[in-house]
Protein backbone atom coordinates (compact mmCIF):
# COMPACT_ATOMS: atom_id res chain seq x y z
CA UNK A 1 0.00 0.00 0.00
CA UNK A 2 1.70 3.29 -0.86
CA UNK A 3 0.26 6.65 0.44
CA UNK A 4 -0.26 10.04 -2.19
CA UNK A 5 -0.01 13.61 -1.69
CA UNK A 6 -3.47 15.21 -1.81
CA UNK A 7 -1.54 17.99 -3.50
CA UNK A 8 0.07 15.76 -6.30
CA UNK A 9 -1.49 12.15 -6.72
CA UNK A 10 2.27 11.28 -8.51
CA UNK A 11 3.69 11.30 -4.84
CA UNK A 12 4.02 7.74 -4.00
CA UNK A 13 5.48 6.81 -0.52
CA UNK A 14 5.60 3.95 1.59
CA UNK A 15 3.65 3.95 4.93
CA UNK A 16 6.87 4.32 7.16
CA UNK A 17 8.17 7.48 4.53
CA UNK A 18 4.46 8.95 5.20
CA UNK A 19 5.00 8.94 9.24
CA UNK A 20 8.59 10.42 9.24
CA UNK A 21 7.57 12.82 6.65
CA UNK A 22 4.07 13.81 8.28
CA UNK A 23 3.07 16.41 5.49
CA UNK A 24 3.91 16.45 2.04
CA UNK A 25 6.83 18.85 0.79
CA UNK A 26 4.07 20.48 -1.93
CA UNK A 27 1.80 21.02 1.46
CA UNK A 28 -0.51 17.97 1.19
CA UNK A 29 -1.71 15.50 3.04
CA UNK A 30 -0.52 11.57 2.90
CA UNK A 31 -3.65 9.29 2.45
CA UNK A 32 -3.75 5.68 1.02
CA UNK A 33 -3.89 5.04 -2.57
CA UNK A 34 -6.88 3.11 -1.60
CA UNK A 35 -8.89 2.48 1.18
CA UNK A 36 -8.45 -1.16 2.23
CA UNK A 37 -11.75 -3.32 2.36
CA UNK A 38 -12.61 -5.37 6.00
CA UNK A 39 -15.46 -8.24 5.60
CA UNK A 40 -17.84 -8.79 7.87
CA UNK A 41 -16.94 -11.57 9.31
CA UNK A 42 -13.75 -10.16 9.53
CA UNK A 43 -14.91 -7.40 11.90
CA UNK A 44 -16.91 -10.13 14.11
CA UNK A 45 -13.46 -11.80 14.76
CA UNK A 46 -12.26 -8.77 16.18
CA UNK A 47 -14.79 -8.93 18.98
CA UNK A 48 -12.70 -11.58 20.33
CA UNK A 49 -9.44 -10.34 20.19
CA UNK A 50 -7.82 -8.06 22.66
CA UNK A 51 -7.30 -4.22 21.76
CA UNK A 52 -3.82 -4.52 21.18
CA UNK A 53 -4.69 -7.80 18.43
CA UNK A 54 -7.51 -5.63 16.79
CA UNK A 55 -4.85 -3.07 16.34
CA UNK A 56 -2.16 -4.85 14.71
CA UNK A 57 -4.71 -6.78 12.14
CA UNK A 58 -6.29 -3.55 11.43
CA UNK A 59 -2.36 -1.35 10.92
CA UNK A 60 -1.76 -4.74 8.92
CA UNK A 61 -4.15 -3.62 6.27
CA UNK A 62 -2.35 0.25 6.42
CA UNK A 63 1.12 -0.39 6.99
CA UNK A 64 1.91 -3.15 4.47
CA UNK A 65 5.55 -2.43 4.68
CA UNK A 66 5.45 -3.25 8.19
CA UNK A 67 6.40 -6.79 9.43
CA UNK A 68 4.22 -8.52 11.57
CA UNK A 69 6.45 -8.44 14.41
CA UNK A 70 7.00 -4.70 14.04
CA UNK A 71 2.96 -4.13 14.06
CA UNK A 72 3.16 -6.40 17.24
CA UNK A 73 5.88 -4.39 18.73
CA UNK A 74 4.14 -1.32 18.57
CA UNK A 75 0.85 -2.34 19.33
CA UNK A 76 1.77 -3.92 22.37
CA UNK A 77 3.72 -1.58 23.91
CA UNK A 78 1.16 1.16 23.60
CA UNK A 79 -2.12 -0.21 24.08
CA UNK A 80 -1.44 -2.05 27.88
CA UNK A 81 -2.37 -1.48 30.93
CA UNK A 82 0.47 0.32 31.80
CA UNK A 83 -0.97 3.51 30.06
CA UNK A 84 -4.58 2.74 29.99
CA UNK A 85 -6.35 2.64 33.14
CA UNK A 86 -8.63 0.01 32.00
CA UNK A 87 -8.02 -3.41 29.90
CA UNK A 88 -10.44 -2.31 27.28
CA UNK A 89 -8.37 0.29 26.58
CA UNK A 90 -11.49 2.08 24.76
CA UNK A 91 -14.73 1.71 26.87
CA UNK A 92 -18.47 1.48 25.79
CA UNK A 93 -21.19 3.21 28.18
CA UNK A 94 -24.86 2.52 27.37
CA UNK A 95 -25.78 6.09 28.05
CA UNK A 96 -29.37 5.63 27.01
CA UNK A 97 -31.78 3.74 24.69
CA UNK A 98 -30.08 2.92 21.76
CA UNK A 99 -26.87 5.77 22.26
CA UNK A 100 -23.43 4.92 23.35
CA UNK A 101 -20.74 6.48 24.83
CA UNK A 102 -17.61 5.29 23.33
CA UNK A 103 -15.22 6.78 25.96
CA UNK A 104 -11.89 7.15 24.46
CA UNK A 105 -10.20 8.85 27.42
CA UNK A 106 -8.75 6.14 29.89
CA UNK A 107 -5.19 6.82 28.52
CA UNK A 108 -2.69 9.03 30.15
CA UNK A 109 -3.27 12.30 29.89
CA UNK A 110 -7.73 11.63 30.06
CA UNK A 111 -7.93 12.94 26.32
CA UNK A 112 -9.07 11.01 23.41
CA UNK A 113 -5.46 12.01 21.83
CA UNK A 114 -3.77 9.30 23.45
CA UNK A 115 -5.54 6.05 21.37
CA UNK A 116 -3.15 7.37 18.64
CA UNK A 117 -0.21 9.43 20.48
CA UNK A 118 0.32 6.18 22.82
CA UNK A 119 1.67 4.62 19.71
CA UNK A 120 2.62 6.97 17.20
CA UNK A 121 5.96 7.22 19.32
CA UNK A 122 6.84 3.46 18.28
CA UNK A 123 5.47 3.19 14.75
CA UNK A 124 7.73 6.47 14.16
CA UNK A 125 11.45 5.12 15.70
CA UNK A 126 10.09 1.75 13.85
CA UNK A 127 9.78 3.43 10.76
CA UNK A 128 12.50 5.98 10.87
CA UNK A 129 14.55 2.03 11.22
CA UNK A 130 12.89 0.64 8.45
CA UNK A 131 14.02 3.38 6.29
CA UNK A 132 17.28 3.52 7.11
CA UNK A 133 17.43 6.97 8.50
CA UNK A 134 20.52 8.24 10.84
CA UNK A 135 18.44 11.41 11.94
CA UNK A 136 17.32 12.64 14.91
CA UNK A 137 13.71 13.10 14.32
CA UNK A 138 12.60 16.55 15.75
CA UNK A 139 8.63 16.73 16.71
CA UNK A 140 6.80 20.52 16.63
CA UNK A 141 3.29 20.74 17.57
CA UNK A 142 0.71 22.84 17.49
CA UNK A 143 -2.07 22.42 19.64
CA UNK A 144 -5.51 23.30 21.17
CA UNK A 145 -5.04 21.82 24.09
CA UNK A 146 -5.34 17.69 24.43
CA UNK A 147 -2.58 17.07 21.32
CA UNK A 148 0.36 18.68 23.43
CA UNK A 149 -0.15 16.51 26.20
CA UNK A 150 -0.66 13.62 24.83
CA UNK A 151 2.30 14.01 22.20
CA UNK A 152 4.60 15.35 25.11
CA UNK A 153 3.47 12.27 27.45
CA UNK A 154 4.31 9.71 24.49
CA UNK A 155 7.84 11.21 23.36
CA UNK A 156 9.11 11.95 26.54
CA UNK A 157 12.67 10.58 26.47
CA UNK A 158 12.30 8.60 23.15
CA UNK A 159 15.49 8.37 22.35
CA UNK A 160 16.14 9.95 18.95
CA UNK A 161 13.88 12.28 18.82
CA UNK A 162 12.98 15.66 20.27
CA UNK A 163 9.38 17.46 20.79
CA UNK A 164 8.17 21.18 21.21
CA UNK A 165 4.95 22.10 21.56
CA UNK A 166 3.25 25.47 20.87
CA UNK A 167 -0.26 26.25 22.32
CA UNK A 168 -2.54 29.13 22.26
CA UNK A 169 -1.38 31.48 25.57
CA UNK A 170 -4.72 32.19 26.44
CA UNK A 171 -7.04 29.71 24.51
CA UNK A 172 -6.54 25.74 26.97
CA UNK A 173 -7.67 24.89 30.25
CA UNK A 174 -6.17 25.38 33.74
CA UNK A 175 -5.54 21.92 33.75
CA UNK A 176 -4.60 21.52 30.22
CA UNK A 177 -1.93 24.12 30.82
CA UNK A 178 -0.73 22.46 33.83
CA UNK A 179 -0.03 19.00 32.52
CA UNK A 180 2.13 20.37 29.66
CA UNK A 181 4.37 22.70 32.12
CA UNK A 182 4.94 20.19 34.46
CA UNK A 183 5.93 17.78 32.06
CA UNK A 184 8.38 15.60 32.91
CA UNK A 185 11.90 14.38 30.10
CA UNK A 186 15.28 16.00 29.21
CA UNK A 187 13.95 16.28 25.26
CA UNK A 188 10.86 17.90 25.43
CA UNK A 189 10.44 21.70 25.54
CA UNK A 190 6.92 23.30 25.55
CA UNK A 191 5.94 27.56 24.68
CA UNK A 192 2.55 29.19 24.77
CA UNK A 193 1.64 31.81 21.55
CA UNK A 194 0.19 35.06 21.72
CA UNK A 195 -2.84 33.95 19.72
CA UNK A 196 -5.43 31.38 18.92
CA UNK A 197 -4.63 27.78 18.11
CA UNK A 198 -5.03 28.30 14.03
CA UNK A 199 -1.90 30.97 14.55
CA UNK A 200 0.09 27.77 16.35
CA UNK A 201 -0.99 25.37 13.52
CA UNK A 202 -0.14 28.18 10.60
CA UNK A 203 3.35 28.52 12.31
CA UNK A 204 4.13 24.70 12.62
CA UNK A 205 3.05 24.70 9.00
CA UNK A 206 5.32 27.29 8.16
CA UNK A 207 8.43 26.69 9.46
CA UNK A 208 7.92 22.83 8.25
CA UNK A 209 7.61 23.63 4.71
CA UNK A 210 10.32 26.23 4.85
CA UNK A 211 13.41 24.93 2.46
CA UNK A 212 16.06 27.12 4.53
CA UNK A 213 14.96 25.93 7.39
CA UNK A 214 13.98 22.38 6.13
CA UNK A 215 18.16 22.14 4.99
CA UNK A 216 19.31 23.61 8.35
CA UNK A 217 18.17 20.92 10.09
CA UNK A 218 19.40 18.30 7.25
CA UNK A 219 22.69 19.42 7.69
CA UNK A 220 23.13 18.84 11.40
CA UNK A 221 21.65 15.23 11.34
CA UNK A 222 17.68 16.07 12.13
CA UNK A 223 14.84 16.33 10.60
CA UNK A 224 11.05 17.11 11.44
CA UNK A 225 7.64 15.67 11.92
CA UNK A 226 4.62 15.84 12.93
CA UNK A 227 2.21 14.71 15.77
CA UNK A 228 -0.64 16.70 14.24
CA UNK A 229 -3.78 14.57 13.05
CA UNK A 230 -1.92 15.68 9.57
CA UNK A 231 0.57 12.47 10.44
CA UNK A 232 -0.97 9.68 8.59
CA UNK A 233 0.45 7.61 11.90
CA UNK A 234 -2.16 10.07 13.97
CA UNK A 235 -4.77 8.81 11.77
CA UNK A 236 -4.62 5.14 11.05
CA UNK A 237 -5.01 4.02 15.01
CA UNK A 238 -7.97 6.21 14.95
CA UNK A 239 -9.72 4.09 13.15
CA UNK A 240 -9.26 1.10 15.11
CA UNK A 241 -11.18 1.97 17.95
CA UNK A 242 -14.52 2.21 15.63
CA UNK A 243 -14.16 -1.15 13.67
CA UNK A 244 -13.38 -2.09 17.51
CA UNK A 245 -16.59 -0.68 19.32
CA UNK A 246 -18.92 -2.00 16.28
CA UNK A 247 -17.03 -5.65 16.91
CA UNK A 248 -17.60 -5.31 20.38
CA UNK A 249 -21.13 -4.45 20.40
CA UNK A 250 -22.01 -7.36 18.06
CA UNK A 251 -20.29 -9.48 20.48
CA UNK A 252 -22.10 -7.98 23.29
CA UNK A 253 -25.76 -8.23 21.57
CA UNK A 254 -26.21 -4.95 21.19
CA UNK A 255 -26.34 -5.06 17.52
CA UNK A 256 -26.46 -7.65 14.72
CA UNK A 257 -23.68 -8.12 12.07
CA UNK A 258 -24.58 -6.03 9.77
CA UNK A 259 -26.85 -3.55 11.54
CA UNK A 260 -25.78 0.11 10.76
CA UNK A 261 -25.12 2.39 13.25
CA UNK A 262 -24.59 6.06 13.35
CA UNK A 263 -20.98 7.77 14.40
CA UNK A 264 -21.50 11.57 16.40
CA UNK A 265 -18.34 12.80 16.93
CA UNK A 266 -17.24 16.08 18.78
CA UNK A 267 -15.07 17.97 16.07
CA UNK A 268 -12.13 20.52 16.10
CA UNK A 269 -9.76 18.99 13.27
CA UNK A 270 -11.95 16.43 11.37
CA UNK A 271 -9.44 13.83 12.14
CA UNK A 272 -11.60 12.12 14.49
CA UNK A 273 -14.52 11.75 12.46
CA UNK A 274 -12.41 11.01 9.19
CA UNK A 275 -11.26 7.71 11.03
CA UNK A 276 -14.49 7.02 11.24
CA UNK A 277 -14.95 7.70 7.82
CA UNK A 278 -12.09 5.56 6.92
CA UNK A 279 -14.41 2.74 8.75
CA UNK A 280 -17.11 3.57 6.66
CA UNK A 281 -15.41 3.09 3.51
CA UNK A 282 -13.52 -0.01 4.90
CA UNK A 283 -16.39 -1.75 5.16
CA UNK A 284 -18.22 -1.48 8.85
CA UNK A 285 -22.05 -0.32 8.01
CA UNK A 286 -23.05 3.17 8.64
CA UNK A 287 -25.73 5.07 8.48
CA UNK A 288 -24.97 9.23 9.30
CA UNK A 289 -21.99 10.54 10.40
CA UNK A 290 -22.72 13.28 12.80
CA UNK A 291 -20.09 16.54 12.88
CA UNK A 292 -20.59 18.16 16.24
CA UNK A 293 -19.14 21.59 16.51
CA UNK A 294 -18.74 24.24 19.30
CA UNK A 295 -19.88 27.85 18.28
CA UNK A 296 -16.70 28.19 15.79
CA UNK A 297 -19.09 26.35 13.69
CA UNK A 298 -17.58 26.51 10.07
CA UNK A 299 -17.70 22.81 9.71
CA UNK A 300 -21.68 22.69 10.18
CA UNK A 301 -22.19 25.63 7.46
CA UNK A 302 -19.69 23.33 4.98
CA UNK A 303 -21.26 20.36 5.37
CA UNK A 304 -24.76 22.09 5.14
CA UNK A 305 -23.75 24.69 2.19
CA UNK A 306 -20.76 23.37 0.64
CA UNK A 307 -18.91 26.79 1.47
CA UNK A 308 -16.08 26.74 3.81
CA UNK A 309 -15.27 30.31 4.96
CA UNK A 310 -12.89 30.59 7.46
CA UNK A 311 -13.65 34.57 7.92
CA UNK A 312 -15.61 34.62 11.32
CA UNK A 313 -14.38 35.84 14.57
CA UNK A 314 -12.68 33.08 16.50
CA UNK A 315 -14.68 32.40 19.54
CA UNK A 316 -13.07 30.74 22.61
CA UNK A 317 -15.58 28.16 24.35
CA UNK A 318 -15.67 25.79 26.79
CA UNK A 319 -14.42 23.49 24.78
CA UNK A 320 -11.08 25.07 23.34
CA UNK A 321 -10.12 21.57 21.89
CA UNK A 322 -12.73 22.45 19.42
CA UNK A 323 -11.94 25.92 19.04
CA UNK A 324 -10.68 25.67 15.09
CA UNK A 325 -11.49 27.55 12.35
CA UNK A 326 -9.25 25.38 9.95
CA UNK A 327 -9.68 21.75 9.88
CA UNK A 328 -7.11 19.88 8.56
CA UNK A 329 -8.53 16.89 7.74
CA UNK A 330 -10.75 17.78 5.72
CA UNK A 331 -8.20 18.04 2.65
CA UNK A 332 -7.87 14.52 3.14
CA UNK A 333 -12.22 13.64 2.80
CA UNK A 334 -12.20 16.30 -0.26
CA UNK A 335 -9.31 14.61 -1.84
CA UNK A 336 -11.30 11.05 -1.54
CA UNK A 337 -14.44 12.86 -2.57
CA UNK A 338 -13.36 14.29 -5.86
CA UNK A 339 -11.54 11.42 -6.91
CA UNK A 340 -8.22 12.17 -6.14
CA UNK A 341 -8.10 15.55 -8.33
CA UNK A 342 -5.15 17.46 -6.84
CA UNK A 343 -5.67 20.18 -9.03
CA UNK A 344 -9.27 21.20 -7.79
CA UNK A 345 -7.59 20.03 -3.85
CA UNK A 346 -4.27 22.55 -4.98
CA UNK A 347 -7.17 25.79 -6.20
CA UNK A 348 -9.14 25.01 -2.74
CA UNK A 349 -7.11 24.92 -0.38
CA UNK A 350 -5.02 27.94 -2.29
CA UNK A 351 -7.91 29.58 -1.94
CA UNK A 352 -8.48 28.75 1.64
CA UNK A 353 -4.71 29.92 2.57
CA UNK A 354 -4.98 33.65 0.56
CA UNK A 355 -8.53 34.48 0.70
CA UNK A 356 -9.81 32.54 3.68
CA UNK A 357 -12.97 30.49 1.64
CA UNK A 358 -13.46 28.22 -1.02
CA UNK A 359 -16.94 26.68 -2.56
CA UNK A 360 -17.18 22.93 -3.36
CA UNK A 361 -19.20 21.76 -7.00
CA UNK A 362 -22.73 20.15 -6.39
CA UNK A 363 -21.24 17.06 -7.15
CA UNK A 364 -18.82 16.97 -3.88
CA UNK A 365 -21.16 18.70 -1.94
CA UNK A 366 -23.76 16.10 -2.56
CA UNK A 367 -21.68 12.65 -1.83
CA UNK A 368 -20.82 14.89 1.23
CA UNK A 369 -24.17 15.47 2.76
CA UNK A 370 -24.84 11.86 1.88
CA UNK A 371 -22.31 10.89 4.04
CA UNK A 372 -22.34 13.36 7.06
CA UNK A 373 -24.89 15.61 9.07
CA UNK A 374 -23.19 18.56 10.84
CA UNK A 375 -24.72 20.53 13.68
CA UNK A 376 -23.68 22.86 16.42
CA UNK A 377 -24.08 24.24 20.20
CA UNK A 378 -23.51 26.81 22.37
CA UNK A 379 -22.05 26.94 25.36
CA UNK A 380 -25.22 27.45 27.33
CA UNK A 381 -26.62 24.40 25.26
CA UNK A 382 -23.11 22.15 26.25
CA UNK A 383 -23.99 22.96 29.97
CA UNK A 384 -27.34 22.69 30.05
CA UNK A 385 -26.50 19.14 28.22
CA UNK A 386 -23.85 18.15 30.80
CA UNK A 387 -26.57 18.87 33.64
CA UNK A 388 -29.51 16.94 32.04
CA UNK A 389 -27.02 13.93 31.87
CA UNK A 390 -26.08 13.81 34.91
CA UNK A 391 -29.77 14.28 36.66
CA UNK A 392 -31.19 11.45 34.24
CA UNK A 393 -28.65 9.30 33.78
CA UNK A 394 -26.06 9.86 37.13
CA UNK A 395 -23.32 9.79 33.94
CA UNK A 396 -20.94 13.18 34.07
CA UNK A 397 -19.52 14.72 30.40
CA UNK A 398 -16.82 16.39 29.85
CA UNK A 399 -17.68 20.42 27.59
CA UNK A 400 -16.70 18.55 24.38
CA UNK A 401 -18.11 14.93 24.91
CA UNK A 402 -21.48 17.33 25.57
CA UNK A 403 -21.37 18.98 22.57
CA UNK A 404 -21.78 15.62 20.80
CA UNK A 405 -24.48 14.41 22.96
CA UNK A 406 -26.25 17.77 22.22
CA UNK A 407 -25.96 17.98 18.12
CA UNK A 408 -26.56 14.24 18.67
CA UNK A 409 -30.23 14.97 20.33
CA UNK A 410 -31.14 17.37 18.09
CA UNK A 411 -30.78 15.23 15.00
CA UNK A 412 -32.59 12.75 16.56
CA UNK A 413 -35.75 15.14 17.59
CA UNK A 414 -35.51 16.55 13.88
CA UNK A 415 -35.23 13.62 12.01
CA UNK A 416 -36.68 10.55 14.60
CA UNK A 417 -33.62 8.42 13.29
CA UNK A 418 -33.85 5.40 15.78
CA UNK A 419 -30.75 4.32 14.55
CA UNK A 420 -28.05 2.93 17.13
CA UNK A 421 -25.54 5.43 17.59
CA UNK A 422 -21.81 5.49 19.01
CA UNK A 423 -21.12 9.21 20.24
CA UNK A 424 -17.20 9.34 21.20
CA UNK A 425 -16.43 11.10 23.99
CA UNK A 426 -13.16 12.64 23.95
CA UNK A 427 -11.89 13.81 27.43
CA UNK A 428 -12.38 12.91 31.06
CA UNK A 429 -14.72 14.99 32.62
CA UNK A 430 -11.80 15.84 35.26
CA UNK A 431 -9.77 17.91 32.59
CA UNK A 432 -12.29 20.55 32.58
CA UNK A 433 -13.24 20.58 35.96
CA UNK A 434 -14.62 24.19 36.61
CA UNK A 435 -17.03 24.05 33.08
CA UNK A 436 -18.06 20.76 34.23
CA UNK A 437 -18.56 21.92 37.93
CA UNK A 438 -20.60 24.76 37.06
CA UNK A 439 -22.55 22.98 34.29
CA UNK A 440 -23.78 21.00 37.37
CA UNK A 441 -24.12 22.86 40.65
CA UNK A 442 -24.66 26.09 38.88
CA UNK A 443 -21.36 27.88 40.90
CA UNK A 444 -18.69 29.49 38.87
CA UNK A 445 -16.72 30.17 41.95
CA UNK A 446 -12.82 30.78 41.36
CA UNK A 447 -11.30 27.91 43.25
CA UNK A 448 -7.98 26.37 41.97
CA UNK A 449 -7.77 23.07 39.32
CA UNK A 450 -6.86 20.87 42.04
CA UNK A 451 -9.90 22.06 44.61
CA UNK A 452 -12.18 21.77 41.55
CA UNK A 453 -11.38 18.16 41.28
CA UNK A 454 -12.15 17.23 44.27
CA UNK A 455 -15.59 18.52 44.21
CA UNK A 456 -16.16 17.02 40.85
CA UNK A 457 -14.81 13.72 42.83
CA UNK A 458 -17.10 14.57 45.09
CA UNK A 459 -20.60 14.80 42.71
CA UNK A 460 -19.73 12.55 40.22
CA UNK A 461 -18.23 9.53 42.19
CA UNK A 462 -15.77 8.75 39.66
CA UNK A 463 -12.39 8.30 40.56
CA UNK A 464 -9.52 10.78 40.29
CA UNK A 465 -7.06 9.83 37.55
CA UNK A 466 -4.08 9.18 38.61
CA UNK A 467 -2.09 11.35 35.97
CA UNK A 468 -3.78 14.56 37.39
CA UNK A 469 -3.71 13.95 40.93
CA UNK A 470 -0.40 13.83 40.72
CA UNK A 471 0.80 17.02 38.72
CA UNK A 472 -0.67 18.75 42.09
CA UNK A 473 3.07 18.06 43.45
CA UNK A 474 4.82 19.28 40.63
CA UNK A 475 7.07 22.23 39.62
CA UNK A 476 6.20 24.40 36.35
CA UNK A 477 8.81 23.72 33.67
CA UNK A 478 8.32 25.92 30.62
CA UNK A 479 7.22 29.44 31.24
CA UNK A 480 8.26 30.82 27.83
CA UNK A 481 5.87 32.69 25.50
CA UNK A 482 6.07 34.17 22.54
CA UNK A 483 4.69 36.27 19.79
CA UNK A 484 3.45 34.27 16.55
CA UNK A 485 6.34 35.88 14.41
CA UNK A 486 8.60 34.67 16.47
CA UNK A 487 8.24 30.59 16.37
CA UNK A 488 10.85 30.03 13.48
CA UNK A 489 13.61 31.99 14.79
CA UNK A 490 12.61 30.42 18.83
CA UNK A 491 12.21 27.16 17.25
CA UNK A 492 16.15 27.18 15.66
CA UNK A 493 17.17 28.68 18.52
CA UNK A 494 16.32 25.95 21.22
CA UNK A 495 17.60 23.44 18.67
CA UNK A 496 20.90 25.24 18.53
CA UNK A 497 21.00 25.80 14.80
C1 LIG B 1 -8.73 17.09 19.74
C2 LIG B 1 -10.05 17.01 20.44
C3 LIG B 1 -11.24 17.08 19.73
C4 LIG B 1 -11.28 17.30 18.22
O1 LIG B 1 -10.79 16.19 17.51
P1 LIG B 1 -10.37 16.36 15.97
O2 LIG B 1 -9.80 15.06 15.60
O3 LIG B 1 -9.37 17.47 15.95
O4 LIG B 1 -11.60 16.71 15.22
C5 LIG B 1 -12.43 16.94 20.43
N1 LIG B 1 -12.43 16.78 21.77
C6 LIG B 1 -11.29 16.74 22.48
C7 LIG B 1 -11.37 16.59 23.96
C8 LIG B 1 -10.06 16.84 21.85
O5 LIG B 1 -8.94 16.78 22.57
Amino acid sequence: MNYKSTRDSSVKISAAQAIVQGISADGGLFVPEEIPQITMDEIVALGDMSYSERAAFVFSKYLTDFTEAEIRYCTDNAYSTKNFATENIAEISHLFDGAYVLELWHGPTCAFKDMALQILPYLLTTSVKKINLNKKVIILVATSGDTGKAALEGFADVPDTEIMVFYPRDGVSAMQKRQMITQDGANVNVCSIKGNFDDCQNGVKKIFTDEDVKKKLSDNGMMFSSANSINWGRLAPQIIYYLSTYAQLVKDGEIKAGDKINVVVPTGNFGNILAAYYAKNMGMPVNKLICASNSNKVLTDFINTGIYDRNRDFITTISPSMDILISSNLERLLYILTDGNDAQIREWFGALASSGRYEVSEDVKAKLQADFVGGFCTDEETKATIKEIFDKYSYTLDTHSAVAVKVYEDYKAKTGDNTRTVIASTASPYKFSASVLEAIDGKADQADEYEMVERLHEVSGYPIPKSLAELKNKAARFTDSIDKSEQEAYVLQKLGL
